[in-house]
């Protein structure tokens, strides 16, 4: 097994090595290397102490020194530097109370998650695999380094971990490692929602979001995100559906690249269906309105995520206006982006394909095909450069006061008026002329 370790972490493998200190690269970067995808970052484990570690390095950022971890910075990149370590005891299935350091790197290793994230590599030894992750990797499993529930009592996450792993890698859960998850899933309540929002998005973001459907049977959705398991209960017997809600959800996750909202609108889009449903005398259900429901779904479990605002916002809007279906015109598709917001507009695109390659087969190429005359109509729009938002209008507030109106709200109104006509005719964004229509309005109010 050879890893091709970059030159700067190799330097600091070297530093450690020449001063009689062992030391390796171990976790996620020896797993996505063996996997044969590049790792994000470069960890290094070593049995010198911090301090050690602070002494033989120019700059060093004491990023976690109680935990034992140091920053080396080589140029401008940082690497994580970590001494061997054992987890003491844990106070609240989240953090271990203490941590020891130890000299032997198989204590390192043990107290790791999975075996496939608790394998060891350096130039001179190869690579150290105690716990077998590297036969696991070719099985495609993912197993926990010792008994699954000694490990879960230690860190509820873990258990979201895993499914996340399997979801990125196209991994299985062995199968007393399942098991567990399916009787310990409760104590993922205890666990902080930064982390959990932490995995989710990994998870989301990942090769296989469909995979969501593994927290869902192991019980983790039960415990994080009960909204979701409504609608994995949720039928629609309607010819526009091949599946039930939480199905339908689950397709269209596929077919959305992975960007973090877009997987996240995919999620919350119908979430709001069980509230709005309903079943008329032919048998066929309805779900009308449901998309602004489905807004206040998804608001409220990210603000409960700690998810940031940006995100939030983008989120909501995508899975409030969802369910638009702009008409066949440059004026329909203006008006359309115009209300979902002009920046939103690509997205929404997305969305809808997303969305419509999950339904029933047989009405999947009637949509497409009004999919593409819409893109078609957006890319005109945007050659030309119609104006979509009060922003480029040609005319602001402070010309209708500099043109002798009163500052109030009366003026939003006739600006909002006067984006309506444009998005209709865009030709009309013209400063006079808007003046000119503008006090006709004004006299038109002041004489009702
Ligand atoms: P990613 O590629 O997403 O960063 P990773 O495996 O590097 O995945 P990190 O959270 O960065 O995950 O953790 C680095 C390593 O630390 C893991 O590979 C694993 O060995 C160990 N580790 C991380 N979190 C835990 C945990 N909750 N319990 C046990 N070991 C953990
Ligand atoms: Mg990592």
């Amino acid at each position: 097994m050879y890893i091709q370790i970059p030159e700067k972490v190799e330097q600091i493998l070297d530093v450690l090595h020449s001063h009689g200190y062992e030391a390796y690269i171990v976790g996620g970067c020896v797993r996505d290397a063996v996997y044969g995808r590049d790792p994000e970052d470069w960890d290094i484990t070593t049995s010198a102490a911090p301090q050690q570690v602070k002494e033989l390095f120019h700059r060093t950022i004491d990023t976690g020194i109680e935990h034992g971890t140091v920053t080396v910075m080589i140029e401008k990149e940082g690497f994580e530097v970590t001494t061997y370590r054992i987890d003491g005891e844990y106070e609240d299935m989240r953090h271990p109370k203490n941590v020891y350091f130890t000299k032997n790197l198989r204590e390192d290793l043990q107290r790791r998650d999975f075996t496939i994230n608790a394998m060891a590599y350096s130039r001179e030894s190869g690579l150290i695999d105690i716990f077998g992750g590297r036969k696991d990797m070719k099985d495609k499993v993912i197993r926990c380094v010792g008994s699954p529930r000694e490990r879960f009592s230690e860190d509820a996450l873990r258990m979201l971990r895993a499914v996340r792993f399997a979801a990125q890698l196209g991994y299985s859960l062995e199968e007393e490692l399942k098991e567990t998850i399916r009787e310990m899933a409760g104590n993922l309540r205890h666990i902080s929602k930064e982390r959990v929002q932490t995995e989710l998005v990994k998870l989301l973001t990942s090769q296989h979001p469909d995979w969501f459907r593994l927290a869902y049977e192991t019980g983790i959705t039960a415990v994080i995100m009960p909204e979701f398991d409504r609608i994995m209960a949720q039928r629609q017997n309607n010819p526009h559906h091949a599946y039930t809600t939480g199905e339908h959800t689950l397709e269209a996750l596929r077919h959305i690249g992975p960007d973090k909202a877009l997987r996240l609108t995919m999620l919350f889009h119908d979430m709001g269906k069980p509230e709005v449903f309903t079943t008329d005398e032919k048998g066929i259900d309805h779900f009308k309105g449901h998309a602004a429901y489905s807004a206040v779904i998804a608001e409220r479990i990210m603000r409960e995520l700690k998810f940031d605002l940006n995100t939030i916002r983008r989120v909501v809007r995508l899975v409030k206006y969802h369910s638009l279906y702009p008409q066949l015109s440059g004026k329909g598709v203006r008006m359309c982006a115009s209300q979902i917001g002009p920046d939103l507009f690509e997205d929404f695109l997305k969305v809808k394909r997303a969305d419509i390659l999950a339904q029933h087969p047989s009405v999947i190429g009637d949509k497409v095909i009004y999919l593409e005359q819409v893109e078609r109509i957006w890319r005109d729009i945007q050659m030309v450069g119609d104006c979509l938002s009060l922003k480029e209008l040609k005319i602001s507030g402070k010309d209708l006061i500099q043109d002798g109106m009163k500052p109030g709200p009366q003026v939003g109104e006739i600006l909002d008026e006067l984006l309506r006509q444009v998005l209709e005719n865009p030709l009309k964004n013209e400063r006079e002329s808007l003046l000119c229509e503008a006090r006709r309005l004004r006299e038109k109010e002041g004489a009702q």
